[in-house]
């Protein structure tokens, strides 16, 4: 049933994703005059693609170091006000029982996102906060008695209305899955009213895309461990992931393409030379693999690879990027063809030319930085009365339920605060 929005409120929430709804319910339960405004004509998109239509509500264990973006200690800072244990007693004490797979992820036992959205509309119904949608905010505009709030009819179909509003908490999200009504119109709110937002705004968690015709997409549907590495044209090392990859036909995806690719987009600003390396085979070294080929003169070369663990497919693709007949013996093989196959199998330099872009990325690096906020309240520093929670700031987690467990953190200390 749809609900319109009252002329004024004491705490108006823009946006009622993760974070927005999780500041509502905490705003609520303080005091009564909470409204969350969503431009959606269906709230909770994020919260019910999220992890496969299964929502990776949380990680077992979430320290700043799963994060990028604002400075470590502030990210720490927040999420230690709400942490793991607190988040998994809340969805509790709404009937959602969260279970640990072998990984960390932490997920509803139904294994449906829906019913981690329909614990929190609920809760926000029952703490007596009004949730109202779609209405998409065109401008928010500080005056001397709080807010006014301006409605953007046009684009959500309704009539032209406005909110006053003494608090407002900008839970606007990021440009990940644009569809879903996190667009970026959030920053340009933020900027209006006084903030900053960093130099680049860029997807993170995005698959990444190889020079067309690269003999990687030929591999396509194969899964593998692997360690990807982003390194400078120095050869030093910015970022290194060791997790699985999944190679399609437009290059990588999987949890270790998702988590470098902020990396990536990010060295390449100031060094076009900075590249992604892969090592196919973690915890080998070339002095290993080179052993391993030496050791077997009578077996086939692609053969002796899969003996280490590689898939045969991508063995046989390895020796044919070096020129090097797959079924060949390793004796036949001379010291540089044999060295190249080493480099190719423990450090192979991938083309790619860029991510898939935020239509297909899962997150967003950068935003509102955290040092424009007081971390004990979520208050813009610039703006008094203006809280900021989610996505917007500038804090990206690593796949594994990092970026919700920072959408309720941040949203818990922004709702209780404002
Ligand atoms: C495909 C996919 C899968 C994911 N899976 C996971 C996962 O399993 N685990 C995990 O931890 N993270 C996951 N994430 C990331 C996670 O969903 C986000 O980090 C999180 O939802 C951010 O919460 P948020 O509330 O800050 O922003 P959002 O969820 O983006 O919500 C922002 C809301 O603001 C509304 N809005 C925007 N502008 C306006 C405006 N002008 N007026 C009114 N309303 C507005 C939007 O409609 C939206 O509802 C996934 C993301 C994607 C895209």
């Amino acid at each position: 049933m749809s609900v319109s929005a009252p002329s004024s409120c004491r705490v108006a929430v823009i946006g009622a994703g993760a974070a927005g709804l999780f500041a509502s319910i905490f705003a609520a339960r303080k005091a009564r005059g909470v409204v969350a405004l969503d431009g959606a004509k269906t709230i909770g998109a994020k919260i019910l693609v999220a992890g496969g239509g299964r929502c990776n509500v949380t990680h077992d264990v979430v320290d700043e170091l799963q994060y990028a973006g604002s400075t470590r200690p502030a990210i720490r800072n927040v999420l230690r006000r709400f942490d793991v244990p607190q988040t998994v007693a809340f969805f509790a004490s709404r009937g959602v029982a969260l279970k640990r797979e072998e990984t960390g992820k932490l997920f509803p036992v139904t294994d449906e996102a829906r019913t981690v959205l329909d614990a929190l509309t609920g809760a926000l119904r029952e703490a007596g906060g009004l949730l109202v949608h779609p209405w998409r905010v065109a401008s928010v505009r500080r005056v001397d008695e709080g807010f006014i709030i301006e409605r953007d009819h046009a684009r959500d179909g309704g009539s032209p209305a406005t909110l006053t509003a003494s608090k407002v908490i900008l839970a606007t999200g990021g440009m990940a899955l644009p569809r879903t009504g996190s667009d970026g119109a959030g920053y340009a709110i933020a900027r209006s009213l006084g903030h900053a937002t960093t130099p680049l705004i860029v997807p993170a968690l995005a698959p990444l895309v190889v020079e067309k015709g690269h003999w990687i997409t030929s591999l396509s549907g194969l899964t593998l461990p692997t360690s990807l590495e982003v390194r400078l044209s120095s050869g030093k090392r910015v970022a290194r992931y060791e997790n699985s990859t999944l190679l399609t036909h437009f290059g990588l995806s999987g949890p270790a393409a998702l988590d470098i690719s902020r990396h990536l987009t990010h060295a390449r600003t100031t060094d076009s030379g900075a590249s992604l390396v892969v090592q196919w085979l973690p915890g080998s070294t070339r002095e290993s693999v080179d052993a391993a080929l030496l050791a077997s003169p009578r077996a086939g070369v692609a053969r002796t690879l899969t003996t280490l663990d590689l898939p045969e497919r991508l063995a046989r693709a390895l020796c044919e990027a070096c020129a090097i007949d797959p079924g060949a013996t390793c004796a036949s093989l001379h010291r540089t063809p044999r060295l190249a196959l080493v480099d190719a199998v423990t450090q192979t330099r991938l083309p790619v030319t860029g991510d898939r872009g935020f239509t297909f990325a899962e997150a967003t690096a950068g935003g509102v930085p955290l040092s424009e906020v007081d971390l004990a309240t979520m208050e813009s520093r610039v703006c008094p009365g203006l809280h900021l929670c989610g996505e917007i700031l500038d804090v990206d987690g690593r796949v594994g339920g990092y970026n919700f467990q920072w959408a309720w953190s941040s949203g818990w200390i922004a709702g209780t605060s404002a």
